[in-house]
């Protein structure tokens, strides 16, 4: 693995670079693209954004976030670097992963606990809450100076990844990165209000229905729900709408593992994992193929419903006995 100070160099010796996030792209990924993005434009260079699937509609905020090329589009164009943001592994990447293929410098710039050093440049911090926070560091290492853009791409960044400072990935550098930010101008009840309250009523109508799914294991300690393709019809929502519905999941009484299974297409199924405080789903998601951070991760399996859900049920139920749990009486 590559330091801090390699990438700093690498980035300032490029010229036609374009930068990348993840399929399902989310705040961290899209924001961290714009605010390195931003910056290497204004140090002189070339610069596209790309983003393998569209932007969620929430993120339509982010300063100059209609110049991201979705995707395969960006394969049109020639560079000479490749950087990829809060991308684990190169299947994340969608069409973009042909990029990898070409003669061009490739660097991954990342925070999962699984992710893998598939580019010839790797800085991958696990204890990083978000990308957008090594970004910041980054930034400040090469004596960039702020702007107002960037510092609100990369304050939605470590909002969203640390579900506005709750989760445990944040820590005191957490928040007096953002602190900094802050006081460099970022309006933070603004843009809670815009990521968290301006939501579309399908949205809710969504949450309805897959509320409706919510189960809960006789030992109170595993819950999961269900998304399908015929509720986002019916209820005229888009797959971003299911983002953080798992929460929900996870915010009962007694609950260590939340689980989701959302429908992709026939016979695919995304299963997203959420544990509170004990509970590696890292590991839970690996053992299907996927992965992520300790506290969130997710997998991708082929099959019929019923058979995922009672092995993935059936592996949460034993992560949840090996950490000795004991049995918590569910409410219903
Ligand atoms: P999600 O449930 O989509 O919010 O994802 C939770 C975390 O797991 C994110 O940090 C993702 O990067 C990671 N993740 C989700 N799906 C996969 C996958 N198929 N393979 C590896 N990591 C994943
Ligand atoms: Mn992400
Ligand atoms: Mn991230």
């Amino acid at each position: 693995m590559n330091n801090l100070s390699e990438i700093g160099d690498l980035l300032l010796q490029g010229k036609r670079i374009i930068l990348c996030g993840h399929v399902m792209p989310d705040g961290d990924c899209l924001g961290s693209v714009i605010a390195l993005g931003l910056a290497l434009e204004k140090m002189g260079k070339e610069v596209t954004l790309a983003i393998p699937d569209p932007v969620p509609e929430v993120y339509n905020f982010l300063p100059e976030v209609k110049r991201f090329q979705e995707g395969s589009k960006a394969l049109q164009g020639e560079y000479d670097s490749f950087i990829i943001l809060d991308c684990s592994v190169p299947d994340r990447l969608g069409p973009l992963r042909e990029l990898l293929t070409r003669p061009i410098i490739t660097c991954s710039i990342d925070h999962h606990v699984s992710a893998n050093e598939f580019a010839h440049y790797n800085y991958i911090d696990p204890k990083a809450a978000a990308v957008g926070e090594i970004i910041q560091d980054l930034l400040n290492l090469i004596n960039f100076p702020l702007t107002p853009d960037i510092s609100i791409c990369l304050y939605a960044a470590i909002v969203t990844d640390t579900g506005s400072f709750q989760y445990d990935n944040t820590r005191a550098d957490t928040h007096r990165r953002a602190a900094k930010l802050i006081e460099y101008g970022v309006p933070a009840a603004e843009i809670n209000r815009l990521i968290y309250e301006q939501k579309p009523l399908s949205s809710l109508r969504l949450l309805e229905a897959v509320l409706g799914t919510l189960s809960v294991s006789p030992c109170g300690r595993v819950s999961w729900m269900i998304v399908n393709l015929e509720m986002l019809k019916n209820k005229n929502a888009g797959k971003e709408h299911v983002d953080g519905l798992i929460n929900y999941g996870r915010s009962v009484r007694g609950v260590e593992v939340a689980l989701l299974f959302q429908e992709i297409s026939k016979d695919c199924f995304k299963v997203s994992f959420r544990s509170k405080e004990l509970v590696d789903v890292n590991s839970l998601a690996g053992k299907f193929g996927g992965g992520g951070h300790n506290r969130a991760a997710g997998c991708i399996i082929k099959g019929d419903l019923e058979t995922i859900k009672t092995q993935v049920i059936a592996a949460a139920l034993q992560a949840v006995n090996e950490t000795a749990l004991v049995c918590f009486s569910p409410d219903v």
